[in-house]
């Protein structure tokens, strides 16, 4: 097994406390805030490494391994030397060596976050702790009402929840069996757990976990056997949290259910929570989110800001996500891109307007983007298109959404409809999302970390009509190179949405074509359209709702407005019918 390292820079030092040597890694300048990772069971401080990377040049980044894993030494007897009680003694002790004077942030992730709780809610540590960043580990007081609440009132919602979390758990139950996890550990287990989470967690393969894994697992037994039975039986009445908690939920945990954490607001007076489609090895899987967040909430606590400002749901799943919005400087885009802003996520608003595209970027900032940035580009144009990507990926990083909005009408017959406007409409509608998709989306993939790509189609793409050949055909090309896009990235966790609206409130009629007919003609007819796409009055707000939803739910194909679902219905059901309406001419 190759051995995973820190990154580089990292200082080592030994720390002695209650019998054990505890190893402890630095990284970055001393004199910033100090954000101390706790990892999990059965990791070793390394589980960080991804993460450290990316806080070192702002903080003060502390590591060290838990006794009886990685490179600290093991409690002897094992028994009754994991205790929450020394383990508390652990942290302070490397608190003492690391930071004296000042509270450090804490972090934890599995049982480095189960312990963190502790030391978040016990008095002795009191003025010691700035923050609290929870991820995948629950406090086991905590964790202990929620048990007695269930089996007090049992609804049978309630016992669904017990039932449900009773079954994540099978785990724990083994590892209170005397002596079959070490075995398993230091045998076909231990060997076989980096290619289990490369394949049931999609952990990146390489030098993950460490070579000490099998004596961390079998250390780390005692974590459970020495407190999670007294514990959940007498859990402390009066575990509050003393400092403000950043609770971070990868919503496919297989080990913990989103459930568990409905009553958490009791015992946190201050509590930001965030949301993450992922699985339980967050640390390792979505280094980039994870490492944004902790920089955000650290750097509103240290400053004496109060947690970040956007709230809710959508503050909990796109809060500090890097998001990038073509056509961004009218309707659709601009309506998506506020959204985005308004949820607390990074906005670059991209459109072919420059002066369009820096008033969305401005009124982002104002809505709730911590950052928000214009980026001119044509995205017809191949190579304008390749700047862009260049550039953000240099300056701004890899996209966590990508939406491919922009897009132009063109009406008129198929013979009315001439090669140069086929070619036109063409190269903004398909080539422009071709474009964003293989540029963006390739690395995003490569980054391995998720993400979602959204394109906008049309309910054109399936719905047939004789005064729409050239829009229709390119929104239905949209919308099948996003299903096929969908099959392919699903394996990286990159989900593809085609989102179909109906007629929406946009300037779309302002500057559509009608191919085949004078210039008077042409004004007549957008006015006209424009009088009844106002009539209909559906909002793009309502568009960008519908966007975030079906990034939230990974929607495959999101219809919007009533007309665009009932279209999608009878393409479906009836597809004779909507042949026969295609047929009828439109009077504009
Ligand atoms: P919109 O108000 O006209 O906004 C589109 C934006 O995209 C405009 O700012 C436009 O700039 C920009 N754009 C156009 N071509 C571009 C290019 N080559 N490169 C960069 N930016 C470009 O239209 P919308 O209604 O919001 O439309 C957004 C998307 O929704 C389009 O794909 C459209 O096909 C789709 N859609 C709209 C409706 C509807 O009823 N409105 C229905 C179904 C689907 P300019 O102003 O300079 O052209």
């Amino acid at each position: 097994m190759t051995t995973l390292s820190l990154p580089a820079g990292a200082r080592e030092r030994w720390v002695r406390t209650g019998g054990v040597e505890l190893c402890v890694a630095e990284l970055g300048d001393p004199q910033q805030p100090t954000v101390v990772l706790v990892h999990g069971y059965p990791d070793s401080k390394e589980v960080w490494s991804e993460v450290a990377a990316r806080l070192a040049g702002r903080f003060h980044v502390v590591l060290y391994d838990v006794r009886g894993h990685g490179r600290s030494t093991a409690p002897r007897p094992l028994r009754g030397g994991f205790t929450l009680a020394k383990l508390t003694d652990d942290f302070l002790a490397v608190v003492d060596a690391v930071s004296p004077d000042r509270p450090v942030h804490l972090v934890g992730h599995d049982w480095g976050s189960v312990q963190s709780w502790e030391f978040v809610t016990v008095a002795r540590t009191e003025g010691r702790i700035a923050s609290f960043t929870s991820i995948s580990g629950p406090s086991l007081d905590h964790f202990g009402h929620w048990v007695n609440a269930r089996v007090k009132r049992p609804t049978p919602r309630r016992v669904g929840q017990l039932l449900g979390q009773g079954a994540k758990s099978w785990y724990v139950y083994l590892l209170h069996t005397p002596l079959l996890p070490e075995l398993a550990w230091r045998g076909p287990l231990g060997k076989r757990w980096p290619k289990i989470l490369e394949r049931v967690e999609r952990l990146p393969g390489g030098a993950y976990p460490t070579a000490s894994l099998p004596a961390d697992a079998a250390h780390g037994a005692w974590l459970y056997r020495d407190n999670v039975r007294a514990r959940l039986r007498r859990p402390r009445p009066d575990a509050y949290a003393h400092a403000p908690v950043q609770l971070i939920l990868p919503e496919g945990d297989a080990f913990l259910s989103e459930r568990l954490y409905d009553d958490l607001e009791q015992w946190v007076p201050q509590l930001t929570r965030r949301t993450l489609p992922a699985r339980h090895w967050v640390p390792r899987t979505r280094p980039d989110q994870v490492a944004a967040w902790i920089d955000e909430f650290v750097t509103s606590v240290a400053g004496g800001r109060p947690a970040p400002a956007a709230t809710g749901r959508r503050a909990e799943r796109f809060g500090g996500q890097l998001v990038l919005v073509t056509g961004a400087g009218s309707g659709i885009g601009r309506a998506t891109a506020f959204a985005f802003a308004e949820a607390g996520a990074r906005v670059i608003a991209v459109d072919r307007d420059a002066e369009a595209a820096a008033r969305t970027a401005e009124l982002s900032r104002l809505v709730g983007a911590p950052e928000a940035w214009a980026e001119p580009a044509d995205v017809s144009d191949e190579q304008a298109m390749e700047k862009l990507a260049e550039k953000v990926h240099r300056e701004y990083g890899v996209l966590d959404v990508l939406v491919n909005n922009a897009g132009i009408g063109l009406s008129g017959s198929f013979f009315a409809t001439t090669t140069d406007d086929w070619r036109t409409v063409l190269d903004v509608n398909l080539w422009g999302v071709i474009h964003g998709c293989r540029l963006f989306g390739a690395r995003m993939a490569e980054r391995g970390q998720g993400g979602h790509i959204v394109n906008i189609a049309s309910a054109a793409a399936y719905q047939p009509s004789r005064a729409l050949p050239a829009y229709s055909t390119s929104k239905a090309a949209v919308l099948m190179l996003s299903e096929c896009l969908r099959a392919e990235l699903a394996a990286q966790d990159i989900g593809v949405t085609a989102v179909c609206p109906g007629f929406v409130n946009t300037s779309i009629t302002a500057t559509a074509r009608f191919a085949g007919v004078d210039e008077a003609e042409q004004l007549r007819r957008r006015q006209r359209s424009a009088r009844l796409y106002g009539l209909r009055n559906y909002p793009p707000e309502k568009v960008a709702d519908a966007i975030l939803d079906a990034v939230a739910h990974n929607k495959a194909v999101a219809p919007v407005t009533a007309e665009a679902r009932g279209a999608h219905l009878l393409s479906r059901f009836a597809p004779g019918l909507l042949r026969r309406i295609a047929r009828v001419e439109p009077r504009l």
